[in-house]
């Protein structure tokens, strides 16, 4: 094929084979969020350009370098979003849903768009789902967020395989006091820092923390530590958030070094890190932003939120072989007929067990053909049972129910009785 009738490179389908176990981890995290009373919101795919400089800061790899930009036709930059919390943060401003405290649980799920070199697990189209709460200052809600992803690790049977990392970066105030501290360190040490790192010294030092090049990170050895800058307030907030998690017991490690690549963190920062995908390790991740509602001209507004990148957890379950077994069949029953007679017969009983049994996954076979190639059709299908609909059984008003997976013999069923005879025998969702 052409390249330029391909898919964009880092932009993937994702095939029919692989959307049962999207649909499962979805539907999993969905119902999660459901229990623990979190509310859908969905935005839009593009937003003004200004939005994610605004919000993300300037100097990040995000704006910097990873954004989808483009000039609408009317002239404006717009921007397919790279994240969700800044659309998500001015949604609710823009429609008042967090003004005069009212609290907000809010969930979204959906594509995301950065320019980065493609590799496994890391994607130029990705999917996230993110959470964001706003209104809610204390640590509890900050443990509410881990222990919710905590029991999704369970349930998906993967908890054994990621871990919690760990940081605070302080109140806005601290943070600055301990930034001094940081590029005076730096600064003294400036011919040593790789190149990235000495550009980022001038404009987001705090990022330095988070260099892979392995000269700087033996700098940072001995660099001041944010934890020795905490004030009273923001060190109060850390151990709330500590005993939760001791509480419930959640293990962590604190990661001094874990600053997050946007700007608008504040307090807690926290990711979920496995060591199952390689270099992508980072499952899950997110913080408190108490400064950024105020920042994009709302009223002071403290929020805290996640995202988790749906493509690196489904791999992880796909690596660690933790894919239930019923997820991959998607027929209970296939209903083969044989002559025109038996298949308008067959369309009309189908309807009418349909009817009675909603949720049965009732797969009629289409195009006709010979028993043996609908035979073969039907088991291909995965189907539990199959129906057959001949001559014979037109004759007597029944329909064959035949077990495809080895549980007995064919039997005769009347068609008035076919629906409760499924109904007995099929487990439906
Ligand atoms: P990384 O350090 O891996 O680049 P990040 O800090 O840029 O991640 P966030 O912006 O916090 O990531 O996004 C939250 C989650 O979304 C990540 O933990 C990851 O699981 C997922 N994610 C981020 N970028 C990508 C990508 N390009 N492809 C696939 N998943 C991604
Ligand atoms: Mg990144």
């Amino acid at each position: 094929m052409s390249k330029s009738l391909q898919a964009i490179r880092g932009m993937n389908d994702i095939l029919p084979e692989q959307t049962p176990l999207w649909r499962y981890f979805e539907g999993t995290v969905a119902r999660l969020l459901d229990n623990y009373g979190y509310k859908q919101i969905r935005m839009p795919i593009v937003e003004f350009t200004e939005l994610f400089k605004r919000s993300i800061g300037e100097v990040t790899d995000i704006v910097e370098k990873e954004m989808y930009t483009f000039e609408d036709r009317n002239g404006d930059s717009l921007t397919l979003r790279p994240e969700g919390t800044a659309a998500c943060v001015r949604a609710v401003l823009e429609h008042g849903i967090t003004g005069g405290g009212q609290v907000q649980k809010l969930w979204y799920i959906g594509p995301m768009f950065r320019h980065e070199r493609p590799q496994k697990g890391r994607y130029r189209q990705f999917h996230q789902i993110g959470l964001e709460v706003f209104n809610l200052d204390g640590p509890d809600i900050d443990a509410e967020l881990i222990i919710m992803t905590w029991r999704l690790w369970g349930e998906l049977g993967i908890r054994d395989a990621v871990k919690l990392e760990l940081n605070s970066l302080g109140t806005s105030e601290s943070r600055g006091r301990y930034r001094e501290a940081l590029v005076e360190y730096l600064s003294a040490h400036h011919d040593k820092l790789d190149e990235d790192s000495q550009r980022r010294l001038k404009t987001n030092p705090l990022r330095v923390l988070d260099t892979k090049n392995a000269d700087t990170q033996a700098v940072l050895v001995d660099a001041p530590k944010m934890a020795d800058y905490l004030d009273d307030e923001s060190r109060a907030h850390f151990e709330g958030l500590k005993a939760r998690l001791d509480a419930v017991g959640i293990p962590y490690v604190l990661n001094p070094k874990l600053v997050r690549g946007l700007d608008y963190y504040s307090k807690t920062v926290f990711e979920w890190v496995t060591d199952k995908l390689g270099a992508q390790g980072t499952v899950c991740a997110g913080g408190r932003y108490d400064g950024l509602v105020e920042q994009m001209g709302g009223k002071p507004t403290p929020g805290v939120g996640f995202a988790m990148g749906i493509e690196r957890l489904v791999l992880m379950l796909e690596t660690l072989e933790q894919i239930p077994e019923e997820i991959s069949r998607q027929v209970d029953v296939y209903l083969c007929a044989f002559g025109e007679a038996a298949e308008l017969a067959g369309l009309a009983l189908a309807e009418r067990v349909r009817d009675q049994l909603p949720n049965l996954r009732l797969q009629v076979n289409a195009g006709a053909g010979s028993f043996k190639s609908q035979f073969k059709k039907a088991d291909k299908s995965g189907a539990l049972y199959a129906l057959i609909l001949g001559d014979d059984e037109m004759a007597q008003q029944v329909v064959g129910f035949k077990p495809l997976r080895g549980q007995g013999e064919q039997q005769s069923i009347a068609w008035d009785a076919l629906a409760a005879h499924l109904a007995t025998c099929v487990v439906q969702g």
